[in-house]
C-alpha cells in the first residue's frame, strides 16, 4: 500500500457506482443516473458485508459481492409486527401499504416501520427492514477515493464538495 495507489480502508471517503439485485434477479437499487454513492469507510454507513468486501479495493476496481441477510439488513423476524388501530394515526395521514414511517415506543425510542397491511380499522406495522431476509447481489465500481477530512471524521459522515451541508 502506498500513497500513489490508495486502497479502501477505514476513514477513507469512497465514491462507488453500484447496482443491487435480489436473488430472483430483480434490481432494487442503483446509482445509475444519480451519481456515485459517497460514504465514510469503517463507520457502518453501508451494509457490513459490502463494507468488508470493499476493503482493499482501489479506484477502477469492480467486484460482484453476494451479501447474506445477516450482513445486510438482518434476518426476517416474523414476530416483528404490531397491529395498531387506524385512529391512532393523524386523520390527515394518507396511509398506504408499503409506506415507511417512524414510530415511537413507550420509552420514546424512535423505530423505523412500514405499513405491511391496511385493514378496515387497523394497520399492521412491520418493524423488519423491507430488505430483511434478502440475500443481496451487489456490483460495485470504485470511482474515487480520498482521505476523509478531520471535520468529516469528527462528524462521522461525508461532507459535500461545496462544504458543510446536512
Ligand atoms: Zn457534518
Amino acid at each position: 500500500m502506498s500513497a500513489d495507489n490508495p486502497v479502501i480502508q477505514d476513514d477513507m471517503v469512497v465514491s462507488v457506482e453500484y447496482t443491487l439485485h435480489l436473488d430472483d434477479g430483480e434490481q432494487i437499487d442503483s446509482s445509475a443516473g444519480r451519481g456515485p454513492l459517497e460514504f465514510l469507510q469503517g463507520r457502518g454507513q453501508i451494509i457490513s458485508g459490502l463494507e468488508q468486501a470493499m476493503a482493499g479495493m482501489a479506484v477502477g476496481d469492480s467486484k460482484d459481492v453476494v451479501v447474506e441477510p445477516a450482513a445486510a439488513y438482518g434476518e426476517f423476524n416474523p414476530d416483528a409486527n404490531q397491529v395498531v388501530p387506524q385512529n391512532a394515526f393523524p386523520q390527515d395521514m394518507d396511509l398506504q401499504e408499503g409506506m415507511g414511517m417512524q414510530v415511537q415506543d413507550e420509552h420514546g425510542h424512535v423505530m423505523e416501520a412500514f405499513v405491511a397491511e391496511l385493514r378496515d380499522d387497523d394497520v399492521v406495522l412491520d418493524f423488519n427492514h423491507p430488505l430483511a431476509g434478502e440475500t443481496l447481489h451487489c456490483h460495485v465500481d470504485v470511482v474515487n477515493l480520498r482521505p476523509a477530512t478531520s471535520e468529516e471524521l469528527a462528524h462521522g459522515h461525508v461532507h459535500g464538495e461545496h462544504g458543510h451541508h446536512h
